[in-house]
């Protein structure tokens, strides 16, 4: 019956050495019921959508049917939380198995909520219906936005409740990723594992997402450069679009370089370096402006853990291990400015740029305009509509910055374009998110959720459906916050 589904799985990961995994069926729910199915993905998986929302085969996305092929486990790993080292491993998540699509990609199929594990501690394995929700929204927004991420296939309500701070309905959440890979894992190896488990993953995670390097002789110092790179544009990806992930723990970034684990995230609406929306990060350590050197404070955890596959000689692991990290800045920044000048219709490069992009950035900080909103007014020519506007600042830095446009040879026209495909005319604001979340949880009304993913599905439209979801909200509702692991 799997056959006429699609699955057609192939479990290389349950292939390393016993350490890395444990063995774990998801746990079945009581009555499993669909709340959200992304059929486009499901195609692109190479799964007959239809079929795999109805009847029996359902069941699988909510761990209550193993399909044929599949080898259901939990995955260890450990990670640094806010700097400090601990043991992890998927508390409550299962990996069913990976699937190969008809063009020969790789997926890994996870069952986020689908019980206690192995890696569980104190843990119940499951999550509750809005959060579980709130990553197949962001994500699917994050993918709509071109960023590299993981997907989502669906959300199962599971008919039972979860006990937090109140009760609340249960989901599963499907997960489609590349790989769950994480530098965590790598930590983990180095930690607990002998130096041939390390060599293990670490030609484990060349296979999988870096075969160019397979024959090369210096293949893991070039495996963590890629990482870096990867890494180095997903992150000027995210600063582009004003994406805060708000917990970029090791654990939490993976050696595919795609974005992962959707808890505490948010947008940032007025501009300011500062922003931070997670109610745990108290000291700030996760704020929009700490990105980037978060990012890199992770790579060395990362190369830390492949010291020993660097050189034989471990002083001289280190010196090389410091020359690799030290390249991130530039890869960021390059990746940031080309972005930034796409943004702002630039075609070319000029040495003023940069200051010129950090007035821009200034200005917005200084009049708290929204970051979204004000690319998006330039981009549709309408700058009275930013709060800078009539500002002798605003208005100085406008001139230089059409005089700036009329330098290069391209056209005007050809400049808004550009900016119409680097500017998304929306994002998956928080009162939108919130309000789709709440009919849905509450009132389980999922009209107003599909109608956000379907205008989230393409950002760069800049049609007349989405202007509503670029109005800001009526009035403040003080600080937005989010919470990580419900
Ligand atoms: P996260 O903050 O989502 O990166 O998760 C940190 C760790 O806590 C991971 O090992 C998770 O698997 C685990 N975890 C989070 N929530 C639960 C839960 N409800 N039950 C068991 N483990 C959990
Ligand atoms: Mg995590
Ligand atoms: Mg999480």
């Amino acid at each position: 019956q799997s056959k006429t589904i699609g699955w057609n799985f192939d479990n290389s990961y349950a292939r390393l050495p016993d350490i890395f995994f444990k063995k774990t069926e998801p746990t079945p729910v009581a009555s499993p019921e669909l709340v959200v199915f992304n059929s486009s993905l499901a195609e692109s998986l190479g799964l007959d959508a239809d079929k795999l929302k109805w009847g029996e085969e359902a069941g699988v996305l909510s761990g209550n049917v193993i399909p044929d092929g599949a080898l259901p486990i939990s995955q260890a790993y450990a990670g640094h939380q806010f700097g400090q080292f601990t043991m992890l491993g998927d508390g409550r998540a299962v990996l069913i198995g990976e699937q190969t699509t008809p063009s020969g990609k790789r997926y890994d199929i996870q069952l986020k909520g689908a019980g206690r594990t192995p890696f569980s501690r104190r843990g119940d394995g499951r999550a509750s219906l809005g959060p579980m929700l709130r990553e197949y929204i962001i994500s699917e927004a994050m993918h709509g936005l071109h960023i590299p991420t993981n997907r989502s296939l669906s959300v199962m309500g599971s008919g039972q409740s979860v006990l937090r701070e109140t009760e609340l309905p249960g989901a599963i959440l499907t997960r489609v990723a590349s790989s769950h890979l994480r530098i965590g894992t790598f930590e983990y190896a180095a930690q607990w594992g002998s130096e041939e488990d390390l060599v293990t993953l670490a030609d484990y995670a060349i296979n999988r997402h870096y075969p160019e390097l397979k024959d090369s002789n210096n293949k893991y110092l070039e495996l963590f450069e890629k990482v870096m790179e990867r890494q180095a544009l997903l992150i000027a990806n995210w600063q582009l679009v004003g994406f805060i992930h708000g917990v970029m723990n090791t654990d939490n970034m993976t050696i595919s370089g795609e974005t992962i684990d959707y808890g505490p995230c948010a947008f940032m609406d007025e501009y300011n370096p500062k922003t931070v929306f997670s109610s745990i990060d108290v000291q700030g350590r996760y704020a929009y402006q700490n990105q980037p050197p978060i990012a890199q404070w992770n790579l060395a955890r990362f190369a830390e853990s492949l010291l020993p596959l660097f050189h034989e000689d471990q002083d001289r692991a280190v010196e090389i291990a410091q020359e690799a990290l030290a390249k991130f800045e530039k890869l960021f920044y390059t990746h940031w400015l080309t972005g930034m000048r796409q943004k702002l219709g630039m075609h070319n490069a000029e040495e003023q740029d940069k200051p010129l992009i950090e007035d821009f950035l200034s200005i917005l900080e200084k009049h708290e305009a929204d970051f979204t909103n004000s690319f998006r007014a330039l981009t549709l020519e309408k700058p009275e509509e930013t709060p800078m506007y009539g500002s002798t600042e605003f208005t100085h830095w406008y001139e230089q910055w059409q005089a700036r446009l009329e330098r290069q040879e391209e056209s005007k026209d050809s400049s808004l374009l550009l900016m119409k495909k680097s500017n998304p005319a929306v994002i998956p604001r928080n009162h939108r998110v919130e309000e789709a979340l709440e009919a849905a949880v509450e009132n389980e009304d999922y009209q107003v959720m599909n109608s956000l993913l379907q205008v989230l599905s393409n950002p760069y439209a800049y049609s007349p459906e989405q202007e509503e979801y670029a109005v800001m909200p009526e009035e403040s509702c003080g600080p937005y916050r989010t919470y990580c692991g419900t």
